[in-house]
Parts: structure tokens; C-alpha cells; sequence
């Protein structure tokens, strides 16, 4: 596993300016226009906490999130991963809702199964597996087939129309298996009250590690949601985790934006 830490800041001109000073001889040259950056460090790489100290004073907002990246034979030895949208699937996800009657009408957080999908406007030339922002995901036909030929255990797959009550040629993959709660530590999330849903309090813990889980082999399915609920109102999601031969026949399929972890035991 190779951990990166990346720090992300905004400039305006005023901040571009201030920061070309503080840095003077480490700026290199380096202009400093109005933007946004995104600097890299390995894992405690010196001029980390240097670079924090320079925007901690002159006032610049950042943040920092930590990516990790793991070998093939890592992801391959995993008795389950974790999957999320990528930074393209993220970007490109055609916009959509959840027609649910007993949900949370701010989140869409239900008890019972989610409603149903209901995708705005035209759904774009995606690839075979979309995998969308909020813990969902959309198959092609030929995909569906797939899965249904190998058994695929922990979820269900539905139609999905448009919001004239067109169906789309698209299924949606809709987990209905959860795992038990997560071990927490190690698993470390960020919780913000006031992002949570307002509503039904749902949600507003910011993932920060990687799954781990105090489970036996047999608590996983094919497809699992976590628990526990993610994201900042109004998208309120649960984590996914697949098994290696449904992650397989993803990845068959060209499925390729998917950011993907181990999960662990512990
Ligand atoms: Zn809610």
C-alpha cells in the first residue's frame, strides 16, 4: 500500500501574492496564479508540515485527504474490496433521484428498500458499469446478463426510467445486503453535525480510513452496503463492498473510473 497525502488549497490574487512571498527561494520561479492546487507527499515526506505552517498563516482554507493505492496482488489477496466512484464517474454521473414513499424527503434515507431511481434527463453515452455518486450503481444490459448467469448474491436489479416514465436501457444494482457495523477503531471517520441531514439526522461522517471489519467470511455477500451512512445532506449514501468475482466481472466489462480498497478483517 502506497499512501499519499494530498493537500488542497485555493488562491485568490491577493492570497497568490502572499503565498509567492512566504515561500520566496522554495517557489522556485513558480508563479502562483488565482486557482486551485493540489500538491502531493509521500507519507511523511518533509516540506508537509512547511507547506501547512505557510497557508495555516496566511490564512488560506485547505484540506488535506489522504490516497491510498495498493498493488494488484493486495487487491487480488482481499476477501472483499471497497468500491467508490471515481473522479471521472463522479463528474459525468447523470443526475438522479430516489422515489421513495417512507423515506426522508430532504436525503432519501429509507428504512426499507430504496425507492426508485429515477435518472433526469438523458443518461449519456456511459460506459457498461457506472458506478454513481450516493452508493448506487448502473449496469448495461449485457452486464445484468452477466450477473444474473453467475449468481451474483446481496442485491437486486431494477429498471430505471427517466422523469417522463421512459425506461432507460440501463439497470440499476441495488444492494440489499448490509454488514454488520463497522470496527471502529481502526476504521476512523470524521462526523460533522450540522452535515448531517437535517431531517432525519442521517449521515455527515466523512470516511477517512479504509473498512475494517470484526466479521466472519460468511457475513459478506456478493454485494454489501455498510451500516453506517456517508456524505453531507442532502446526499446521503452507505458504502459499497463487493466480492472479488463480482469485482471481477465488473472489471470484464471495462469498469475502470471505480476507486477500489481492501477491506479488512481484523
Ligand atoms: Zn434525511
Amino acid at each position: 500500500m502506497k499512501i499519499e497525502v494530498v493537500v488542497s488549497f485555493q488562491v485568490d490574487p491577493g492570497g497568490a501574492e502572499r503565498l509567492r512571498a512566504a515561500l520566496g527561494d522554495q517557489a522556485a520561479g513558480r508563479e502562483f496564479e488565482p486557482g486551485i492546487y493540489e500538491v502531493r507527499f509521500a507519507r511523511r515526506e518533509a516540506g508537509l508540515p512547511e507547506l501547512i505552517e505557510i497557508l495555516e498563516q496566511l490564512r488560506l482554507d485547505y484540506s488535506l485527504t489522504e490516497e491510498r493505492s495498493f498493488r494488484r496482488r493486495e487487491l487480488e489477496g482481499a476477501l472483499a474490496l471497497h468500491i467508490a466512484p471515481g473522479p471521472e464517474a463522479t463528474r459525468k454521473s447523470p443526475r438522479a433521484h430516489v422515489e421513495e414513499e417512507e423515506a426522508c424527503p430532504v436525503c432519501g434515507a429509507g428504512t426499507g428498500l430504496p425507492g426508485e431511481l429515477v435518472v433526469e434527463g438523458e443518461i449519456p453515452d456511459h460506459p457498461a458499469v457506472t458506478v454513481l455518486p450516493g452508493g448506487r450503481m448502473l449496469v448495461r444490459e449485457e452486464v445484468a446478463r452477466d450477473l444474473v448467469a453467475a449468481g451474483i448474491t446481496g442485491c437486486l436489479l431494477r429498471t430505471v426510467r427517466d422523469a417522463w416514465g421512459r425506461r432507460k436501457d440501463v439497470f440499476e444494482l441495488l444492494p440489499v445486503h448490509m454488514l454488520p457495523p463497522l470496527q471502529t477503531p481502526p476504521t476512523r471517520f470524521q462526523f460533522r453535525e450540522d452535515f448531517s441531514c437535517p431531517n432525519c439526522r442521517e449521515g455527515g461522517r466523512r470516511l477517512v480510513s479504509m473498512l475494517y471489519y470484526d466479521a466472519a467470511e460468511e457475513a459478506f455477500m456478493d454485494v454489501n452496503v455498510s451500516t453506517e451512512r456517508f456524505g453531507r445532506s442532502p446526499r446521503i449514501w452507505r458504502e459499497m463492498v463487493v466480492s472479488q468475482r463480482m469485482f471481477r466481472i465488473l472489471a470484464e466489462h471495462g469498469a475502470e473510473d471505480i476507486q477500489v480498497e481492501p477491506v479488512i478483517l481484523v
